[in-house]
Order: structure tokens, then C-alpha cells, then sequence
């Protein structure tokens, strides 16, 4: 069990209090910058209707929706998000023109049934999320808000002082044409994004174009079988030429760009999504044994083959990308009409008489996986180390158990007092735990992750000076009393 959550059963967690302040201290840092390009927040209901999910055209029998049905036998989704209520919801209520733009988000709990749950809070089943539903009247004022998130987004990640990458990406089964991906680099990640190390250019692989080989069904065209997650429908994929006529189904993603076949399936199968997670052995048990009609994609027609490690890049003339492994941690997309025109929410424009569908984006952020990425990413032999502006604490004052009464508190409030009137200048916390020694806090301290660590021991007892460590800079230094604030604030400011 790690001190910030604790695993109830798999892909379902648990947060306990010092991770309740890490997720609260982010929900806090994205209200501030959702708040400064006028969006409000809401609270949408996690549970939704079947009927909603019919109407927009995404409700499937094969997908990740966790499922409920009440006395009556009704079909209700713990939500995997909120597309299709906040279109309901507002095209209840707004039907002009002047009501726009509107931009509502909430943050809250989103629901996939995750097959394999993994990576901790990476790839749960239950989810934090923050979620902001834009509304606008023209595709010119939506772009203009698209922007907006995007200077938004920018804000928040740039507060994390970690580095980022964003990634221009296909929208897939979202339907729209412009959206962005934000990544971590990091080795534990399950994406790949693509970077230029001349230019600024990254992509995420279904936007890289390759150009389809021109070769048809020959003797040489390695066949992968698939079926789909429901079971009713059989895949094919014709991939290029390897050694064999047919390859093992694992193999599929050493020959076959498979963010590019999902995102035709998305695109021209609605609904149909492709088991990437069954063994070869049961795969042919399924295939041989059910009759199922079959979609063919060549590689002949579209452009399926896996990017090379190293390929030119579309933006300079003379970089090479080459891919990463990456953490998704947010996402911007620009929907369109894609959901006001199935569930009616139409504005009428200044002529009195048009109405149009309004135009929408989408932007998400996942708040708890987040914060298992910055974790992940920021962790060493001793523990959590975690940014100023999502940290439990910023500081933490850790006294021996000779310290004298008061003397510990006074440091704290030294810290702690801010210039105005309840303002704090540093969110400190005292572990005067008596039962414990300086050795044993210290290593708590250590694994919980606060960026500074105040130490009064021996200095403190003989010169009254603080020893202030900070693991991620490698700081370790006596600092008398009046200097703290200063020493101190300096630190912070770099984390
Ligand atoms: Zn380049």
C-alpha cells in the first residue's frame, strides 16, 4: 500500500487523505484557469440512460460501459463521460444566438470497464476527470474558444514545472477534425508520440501519414485475423509482406499501425472495436467456430503500415522523428455539430428565422491519472517527490523528540504567516509525533513526497538553526531563523 491511495479491488482505488490533497490541490489549480476564460462549473449525474447513448449514436453492445439496470429493467451507464447529457442538458435551455458562448465543466467520476486494468491509477475502472463542454454559435467562434482551452491548458501544465509534450491528433471516434493530445514522456507509458528533434513538430501515430504501398492480395500479403469485442465480427487486416503467408495475431503491431485501424473502424464501422487483447490460441478457437460477417482492411487502400523508428519529418526539411513511449494526461478536441445535430440543440442566429446546431469542443484532463503520471514520473528510491502547486503539504517540519515545547510551533508560524490578512505564505505541516524518532519521520517524509523538508534536530539544539532539505534540488543546509522565509521561498519557487 503506497501512503497517497490503496487498491480496493482491481482497477478501483481508494484515496486517502494526504492523496485527497494532492487531487483537491489540482482541482484547485485547473478551477483557477477554467475560471479565466469564463467557463462554470457544474455537476452532472454519473449515472445516464442507454436511450441518450442511442440517440447520439454511440451506444454499443461491445464497449467499456459499465452497465446498470433499475426495477424496471431500464438501461442506465455509469458514465464514461458526458457528451451526450450536457448537449441534452443544454439544449434544453439555450435557443439563441446571444446565450453564447457558453462554457460549462465539471470535475468528477467517469466510468469504462476497463478489461485490463493497469498502472495503478494510469488505467482504472472509476476515474477522476475534469471535463469542459464548450458551446458556441459559428465554427469561427468555436475555434476561437478552442484556442482559449488551449492557452488554459498551457497555464496548468506549465504551473507543474514538468515537461510536456503536445501532440497534434485525429479525433477518431469523437468526430471532429482539430484536437490535441498532451503527454508525459515516460517509459511506463502506453502511447506513442512522435517528435521531431529539429523543429517543434509531435504527432501522435494515426496523423503521420504514410503512404499506402501499392500492392495488392498476393502470396506475399501477410494476413492477421481478428474479431471484434463482441464477438460478431470478423477482421481482417492485410499487412505487408513478411516472411509468412499468415503471422501470429501478437505480432500484429510489429507490421500494423493500430491506432490507424481503430481509428478507421471508428470511422467507417461505427461501433465495431477491434479485441487487441485475446491470444492467438482462443482467437482461432472463436473464428473457426462462429459464423461472422467480416471487414477487410487492406493495406493496399489505406495507410496501415507501422511508421519506420525513424522517418522524415512533414514539417522541416531536413529532421528525422522518432517515437516515445507516452502518459495521455489531457486532451482538446473540437466536435463540430457532432453531437448537437443527433440530440437538437440548435440556437437561432440574428436574423430571427435560422436555426443551426451549435458548435461544440470538448476538453478533458484526467485528474487521477495525472496525478499517478506525475508520480510515476517524479519518484526515486525513497519515495514520491511531488510539485509545489499539488503537493500535500509544501513543507513539512519534522522535530527530535528533545526539541523543546513551543519551539517547533514557532517555526511553523514563522512559516506559515503570510503578509495579508489570512494569506499563508507556506503550506507547512508539524510532525510532533512524540512516539516516533527523527530517523523514522524522516523516511515518512521522504516517501510521502513534500517538496522541503525542515529538520529541528541537534543544529537546532545547539545554534537554533533549521535544516532545510529539499531531495529534488539536493538541498541540505543550516539556515538560522530569520533567513527561513527567505531560504525557504526561494526553494519553493523552483518546484
Ligand atoms: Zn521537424
Amino acid at each position: 500500500m503506497s501512503s497517497s491511495h490503496d487498491q480496493a479491488h482491481s482497477g478501483l482505488f481508494h484515496l486517502l487523505p494526504l492523496g485527497l490533497r494532492v487531487q483537491s490541490k489540482l482541482e484547485a489549480l485547473i478551477d483557477t484557469h477554467m475560471q479565466s476564460i469564463g467557463a462554470s462549473k457544474a455537476s452532472l449525474s454519473s449515472i445516464t440512460t442507454e436511450a441518450l447513448w442511442r440517440q447520439s449514436g454511440r451506444y454499443t453492445a461491445n464497449s467499456e460501459f459499465l452497465r446498470l439496470k433499475d426495477r424496471r429493467e431500464s438501461g442506465f451507464l455509469l458514465s464514461p463521460t458526458h457528451e451526450e447529457e450536457i448537449t441534452a442538458l443544454v439544449a434544453g435551455m439555450v435557443h439563441s444566438y446571444k446565450d453564447l458562448p457558453l462554457r460549462l465543466y465539471q470535475t468528477g467520476r467517469k466510468y469504462r470497464d476497463e478489461k485490463r486494468p493497469r498502472g495503478g491509477l494510469l488505467r482504472a475502472k472509476e476515474s477522476m476527470m475534469k471535463d469542459l463542454y464548450t458551446f458556441d454559435s459559428t465554427p469561427a467562434a468555436a475555434l476561437e474558444t478552442y484556442d482559449s482551452v488551449r492557452r488554459a491548458y498551457a497555464a496548468i501544465f506549465d504551473a507543474l514545472k514538468l515537461p510536456y509534450l503536445v501532440a497534434a491528433a485525429d479525433s477518431g471516434n469523437m468526430g471532429g477534425k482539430l484536437s490535441h493530445e498532451y503527454h508525459f514522456a515516460s517509459p511506463k507509458g502506453e502511447d506513442t508520440v512522435w517528435s521531431c528533434k529539429e523543429c517543434d513538430y509531435v504527432a501522435n501515430e494515426e496523423v503521420i501519414y504514410m503512404p499506402p504501398t501499392a500492392r495488392g492480395l498476393d502470396a506475399e500479403t501477410c494476413v492477421f485475423e481478428g474479431i471484434s469485442t463482441d464477438r460478431k465480427m470478423r477482421i481482417q487486416i492485410l499487412g505487408p509482406r513478411t516472411a509468412g503467408r499468415t503471422e501470429a495475431w501478437e505480432n500484429i503491431s510489429h507490421y500494423v499501425n493500430m491506432d490507424a485501424v481503430k481509428s478507421h473502424l471508428a470511422q467507417h464501422h461505427p461501433g465495431v472495436e477491434l479485441d487487441t487483447t485475446i491470444e492467438t490460441e482462443e482467437l482461432v478457437h472463436i473464428i473457426e467456430s462462429a459464423k461472422t460477417p467480416q471487414i477487410t482492411l487492406s493495406d493496399s487502400f489505406l495507410s496501415l503500415s507501422t511508421i519506420p523508428p525513424s522517418h522524415d519529418c512533414p514539417n522541416c526539411p531536413t529532421g528525422e522523428i522518432a517515437p516515445q513511449r507516452a502518459i495521455e494526461i489531457a486532451h482538446t478536441f473540437h466536435l463540430g455539430t457532432r453531437y448537437s445535430d443527433p440530440l437538437g440543440a440548435l440556437v437561432a442566429l440574428p436574423d430571427g428565422k435560422t436555426r443551426v446546431s451549435m458548435e461544440m469542443g470538448c476538453h478533458g484532463i484526467g485528474i487521477s491519472r495525472l496525478v499517478g503520471a506525475i508520480a510515476s514520473l517524479l519518484a526515486d528510491e525513497k519515495g514520491l517527490n511531488w510539485p509545489r502547486v499539488v503537493a500535500p503539504y509544501e513543507a513539512i517540519i519534522l522535530t527530535s523528540p528533545q526539541v523543546a515545547d513551543g519551539e517547533a510551533e514557532e517555526v511553523y508560524d514563522i512559516l506559515r504567516s503570510g503578509s495579508g490578512e489570512g494569506e499563508e505564505f507556506v503550506d507547512v505541516v508539524l510532525d510532533d509525533r512524540p512516539d516516533k524518532n527523527l530517523g523514522w519521520k524522516l523516511r515518512d517524509a521522504d516517501l510521502i513526497g513534500y517538496p522541503v523538508l525542515l529538520v529541528l534536530g541537534r543544529g537546532w539544539r545547539e545554534r537554533r538553526e533549521v535544516e532545510v532539505q529539499c531531495r529534488r534540488l539536493g538541498v541540505k543546509q543550516d539556515v538560522s531563523v530569520g533567513q527561513l522565509r527567505e531560504f525557504v521561498g526561494e526553494i519553493l519557487e523552483k518546484l
